[in-house]
């Protein structure tokens, strides 16, 4: 299969080849694509999008996040060509992630509420024109995890904080009519694309969202799988032709 290569996926191929197993949720026992997660009948791998990204994303993931098949920092890695995802730990710190943090040719951004942050590091848009591109750090866990990552990872205290002001999250979620009152890691990815020129991606990221979200909720309630959505059609034209012709 050719496909972006993918630093979440990665990362739980790694895990299991360390031993470490997902624990089953009940009443999954429907057998899941190992490229995409969702439950073979509903398989999304035909509306992996194509695009390019002057982005570049670094997922910090707990453990458990990284098995979850609900887990949407994998969305934002199959779009975002340059993506980069580890593990979290409290004592030990990934030498390939501090390598990445000071890489020249990125400027990261830590995404984190600027509330919480000493105001002179926080920034609510992105340096778009400068020589290095933007690199958007996300923290893809349970807030009260984020939290924690946030206060006991030293090496981010350097960083300036991507604050996402919530006007732009109002109309966000009005526009795609989310219906939860947090944005998952995936729709924020998107609107930090959105800030740093990368509105291709950042709307096939939301396209590819809600397709995502009902082909595996359909899949749960065991439904016909139903590629007739507006979500679908918009999806459609970030498609290689090839996949959009057998899709
Ligand atoms: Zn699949």
């Amino acid at each position: 299969m050719n496909h972006a290569p993918n630093a979440v996926a990665r990362l739980r191929d790694q895990r299991e080849e360390e031993g470490i197993k997902p624990i089953q949720a009940r009443g999954w026992r429907a057998t899941r694509c190992r490229a995409c997660r969702v439950i073979e009948s509903h398989c999304l791998c035909a509306w992996r999008p194509q695009v390019e990204t002057r982005s570049g994303v670094c997922l910090i993931m707990t453990g458990k996040e990284v098995f979850k098949p609900s887990n949407t920092g994998w969305l934002i890695a199959d779009v975002v060509r340059d993506n980069h995802a580890f593990i979290w730990s409290r004592t030990e710190v990934d030498q390939q992630l501090l390598a990445l943090l000071s890489d020249p040719q990125w400027q990261p951004y830590l995404v984190f509420p600027g509330e919480y942050v000493a105001p002179e590091r926080v920034t609510h848009s992105v340096a778009v024109d400068q020589g290095r591109r933007p690199l958007f750090i996300l923290l893809d866990a349970t807030w009260t995890e984020a939290r924690k990552i946030f206060r006991k990872s030293p090496y981010f205290d350097a960083l300036p904080i991507l604050s996402l002001l919530p006007e732009k999250l109002s109309r966000y979620q009005l526009r795609r009519s989310t219906r939860s009152e947090h944005l998952c890691t995936a729709e924020v990815a998107a609107l930090c694309l959105d800030l740093a020129g990368d509105v291709e991606a950042a709307s096939a990221l939301d396209a590819y969202f809600d397709v995502f979200s009902q082909h595996y909720l359909d899949a749960k309630r065991q439904l016909e799988m139903d590629v007739s959505t507006p979500a679908h059609t918009e999806l459609m034209a970030y498609l290689q032709p090839a996949v959009a012709v057998t899709a």
